[in-house]
């Protein structure tokens, strides 16, 4: 992996040999006001548009306008089972069984829906473990399931936070944690690849630390569904949550994706909140019936889904099913890994890469401070055509995709910078 070069010439080189290099040519990529392609590293936000969603969603309007209502059993998809066309090829993405994942509601409410089941806090264990950089969202919910059941939403939060001078979290600290306060601890719920500094945890690490404890273990996703090979049966997790706008390019808002571990698929008495969709399918439409929940993941659905972003989410899932998530992260492991190299290359003075360097520990994002570097820098690399992401105080996040993204856009990226800074 380290015989990465520098000069466009091998960028080329690399893109040439890259047998993913086609799939770039399947997504509009965003242009400039002159009509050249801009240098997209920020599907880590939003994933770009693959040119077969819009065939996809067209089909959805078409039997939609030939058949009104019928489509539920006519469409040449039909809606009433939509959501199984989805599950085999999410299964295999996220390293699950069918009967372990479904597709529905958006990502802080299915957070939710898992927190319904799987936070169920005693006067003793009440507890919920996050990582102190956790997304907002994340953060938000679970404060809020604490006050929900009458806690108080500062104490009963713990945080797993980095070393002092460090970005990044110790496992070490983490067994501390559990050590002294793990009979407290109902729930641990963590991003399974930081949005800030790209960590990818080591799921199973977490969740046996946790189950040891006596707590449930749930991750967060959204970073790692289409980025890393996530393995969330082995895992053993509880249960894990992710949107499929990022990595997963399925569109603004789309849907989101759950895991329930097949050991909680049978199990009719774990608290949760139900509506029609979480109902046995055979007599879903006997109405007044009464309620008998389905197995697996489904149980947890509340509605009838909105079939064109299902539709957007299906020609997604497609695209990453034939090509596989093996190929897909050998691919991201040698971009990401010329994308580093060419930024130390700027000196370690001038950038310093806080996401782990062990390509096993991220996924493609690279988090970068450049010194004394504030918004203006990052408006300046958009000036010049590099969409990425700022987050304060100091870090830019860019992320090239292996799926679109190709090692001349790299190259060109660290060029634009190399400009900028000096
Ligand atoms: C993107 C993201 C969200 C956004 O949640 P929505 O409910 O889809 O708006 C929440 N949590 C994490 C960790 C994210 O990365």
């Amino acid at each position: 992996m380290s015989n990465y070069k520098t000069g466009l010439d091998y960028a080329k080189e690399q893109d040439e040999k890259d047998p993913l290099a086609l799939y770039r040519n399947k997504f509009h990529i965003p242009k400039d006001n002159n009509g050249n392609e801009l240098i997209y590293l920020c599907g880590n936000s939003l994933g770009l548009q693959p040119k077969s969603t819009k065939d996809y969603i067209n089909q959805e309007l078409l039997d939609w306008a030939n058949l009104g209502v019928e489509g539920h059993l006519e469409a040449k998809n039909p809606w009433l089972p939509y959501h199984e066309f989805l599950a085999k090829s999410t299964a295999k993405l996220v390293g699950a069984k069918p009967i372990e994942v479904v597709t529905m509601n958006t990502l802080t409410t299915n957070l939710h829906l898992m927190m319904v089941s799987f936070y169920q806090p005693t006067p003793e264990r009440y507890k919920i473990l996050i990582e102190s950089d956790a997304f907002p969202s994340d953060k938000y919910a679970v404060e809020s399931q604490l006050r929900h059941h009458g806690f108080d939403d500062k104490e009963g939060l713990i945080l797993w936070k980095p070393r002092q001078g460090e970005e990044l979290l110790r496992y070490e600290d983490l067994e501390q944690i559990l050590e002294n306060q793990g009979d407290e601890i109902a729930l641990i719920m963590i991003g399974g690849v930081n949005y800030y500094t790209g960590q990818y945890f080591d799921l199973k690490r977490i969740t046996q630390l946790g189950h040891k404890h006596g707590c449930m273990v749930g991750f967060d996703c959204a970073h790692g569904a289409g980025n890393v090979q996530l393995n969330l049966h082995d895992s053993g997790a509880d249960f894990a949550v992710w949107c499929t706008y990022k990595y997963l390019n399925s569109g603004p808002g789309s849907l989101s994706g759950c895991f329930v571990h097949e050991r909680h698929a049978h199990n009719k008495d774990l608290n949760r909140f139900t509506g029609w969709w979480s109902h046995n399918k055979q007599t879903r439409f006997n109405m007044r019936h009464e309620f008998d929940v389905l197995p697996g993941a489904e149980g947890w659905q509340l509605s009838n889904p909105p079939i064109l972003s299902m539709a957007a989410i299906k020609a997604s899932l497609d695209m990453f099913n034939e090509v596989g998530i093996e190929k897909l992260t050998e691919k991201s492991k040698k971009l990401t890994g010329y994308f580093e190299f060419l930024l130390k290359q700027l000196g370690e003075d001038m950038i310093r890469i806080i996401t782990p360097e062990n390509p096993n520990e991220r996924g493609c994002q690279l988090s970068i401070q450049v010194k004394s570097a504030n918004k203006a820098l990052h408006n300046k690399l958009t000036e010049a055509g590099v969409i990425s992401d700022w987050r304060e105080p100091d870090v830019i996040r860019c992320s090239p995709v292996p799926l679109y993204n190709s090692f001349e856009d790299v190259f060109r990226m660290v060029e634009k910078l190399k400009e900028i800074v000096n």
